[in-house]
């Protein structure tokens, strides 16, 4: 179970991981979480700083799928101004998500991370799937309680881990 809960990185912020870092770990495409790891929670639309990153990913041959477990009007006007493929309600850590992203894509399943920012549904979603995993660091710690509570028991799996400025 450990192992399950296990990220292959602890990165600070989207924004640490470059393309170049992607490619030399053999990554060509990411599944993207959406809240708290893109934007705030609640956050409705994206800002202009994380569609210029997403499209820059883009032109550096970097494919990108966002994959949320929210509903079909929040994820699609999200993704409206990144005109990238996406999938709504995707039952993180299920795997229904992950596979609808990584046949978008085109690309092995080796050649794929997911990045985000909870450990119960973005990293054991990802180690179930067998793909990277990328945890990062919520954006902002105010947060649903459902979600408040599941952070609780995310602690001891944390414990030990240093986020770093760089993948
Ligand atoms: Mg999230």
């Amino acid at each position: 179970m450990k192992k399950l809960l296990t990220a292959d990185a602890y990165i600070n912020s989207i924004y640490d991981i470059t393309a170049d870092d992607l490619k030399r770990h053999g990554i060509y495409g990411l599944i993207l979480d959406i809240d708290n790891t893109l934007v705030a929670t609640h956050t409705k639309e994206a800002d202009e700083k994380v569609i210029s990153y997403i499209k820059s990913l883009n032109n550096q041959g970097i494919k990108t799928v966002i994959v949320s477990n929210a509903r079909k009007e929040r994820v699609e006007l999200f993704s409206k101004p990144f005109n990238i493929e996406y999938v709504y309600k995707a039952s993180k850590p299920l795997g229904r998500g992950f596979n609808l992203a990584i046949e978008k894509m085109g690309l092995a399943k080796e050649q794929v991370a997911i990045v985000g920012d909870q450990l119960f549904t973005d990293v054991l979603g990802g180690n179930l799937k067998g793909i990277h995993s990328i945890l990062i660091k919520p954006i902002d710690p105010k947060e649903p309680w459902p979600i408040r509570l599941k952070r609780i028991f995310e602690k001891p799996f944390l414990r030990k881990k240093e986020f770093k400025d760089k993948y």
